[in-house]
């Protein structure tokens, strides 16, 4: 089957002051896949989805999504334009409600009246938000607070969504349950690049994986292979 590149990242170098985050990082997302970029504490993983979605200025480096060059488009056109991020830290609106936050994902959306049939794909995947509909997000539990940034996310229809470490601070029994929708939401055909340090989980579900470590890319491939690669397994592995 013919490939669509959906995203294309080229020789990008990210500075903060004098210090250089990003180093030539290269990586490309093909339509319909699961990438997994992972690394340690601190090796670049935020730096470059921020990058990505507009979020922070980079240097120097070409990032194209869907064919097209975005240097300097802003984070809130790249939604308009079929990419949904779905930040560290989950950024849900503490003070409003799950409905509430929902809808602001939606403000992007031309066809307004369709909206409503996401609400009802949204409840399917997570049935939680449905049962907290009018709960004040600030009180649900970690892991419904990530169900609910992911849905957000999902609410403008993304192509590519970008997922930030969506296994922080969470017990292995829920990650694994929003691994599992990860795994669904790409199946009903979203292109996902997700960001871990939990690379046992990631590269679970994962199509190809690259490895960052301070800054660079040091190893990519087929997310199976690097499950079997030793080098792999000592530093992140766990074993
Ligand atoms: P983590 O998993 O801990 O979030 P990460 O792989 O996502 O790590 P980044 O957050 O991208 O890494 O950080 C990469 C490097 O850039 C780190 O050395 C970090 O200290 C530095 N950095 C990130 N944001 C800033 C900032 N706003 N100002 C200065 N340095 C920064």
């Amino acid at each position: 089957k013919g490939m669509r590149q959906m995203l294309k990242v080229k020789n990008l170098n990210v500075y903060y002051g004098g210090i250089h985050a990003l180093k030539n990082v290269n990586l490309e997302i093909n339509q319909g896949e699961i990438v997994t970029l992972i690394g340690a504490n601190g090796a670049g993983k935020t730096s470059t989805l921020r990058a990505i979605s507009g979020l922070i200025p980079y240097k120097s480096g070409i990032i194209q999504f869907k064919g097209k060059a975005l240097k300097g488009v802003p984070a809130y056109k790249l939604v308009y334009e079929g990419m949904g991020h779905v930040p560290e830290g989950r950024k849900i609106f503490a003070n409003l409600t799950v409905m509430e936050n929902l809808e602001l994902g939606a403000y992007s959306r031309k066809d307004k009246h369709k909206v409503k049939e996401e609400y009802a794909s949204i409840f399917e995947k997570f049935p939680r938000l449905e049962e907290r509909k009018l709960q004040l997000a600030g009180t649900l539990s970690g892991g419904e607070q990530q169900m609910l940034a992911i849905g957000r996310a999902l609410m403008s229809k993304p192509e590519l969504l970008l997922l930030d470490e969506p296994s922080m601070g969470l017990a292995p029994i829920i990650v694994k349950g929003i691994f599992e929708i990860i795994k669904e939401i790409n199946q009903g055909g979203t292109t996902i690049l997700l960001v871990e340090q939990n690379a046992n989980m990631a590269l679970s579900i994962a199509h190809r994986a690259y490895v960052l470590e301070t800054g660079n890319i040091v190893t990519s491939g087929a997310a199976k292979d690097l499950m079997n690669n030793e080098d792999i397994k000592k530093a992140y592995l766990g074993e």
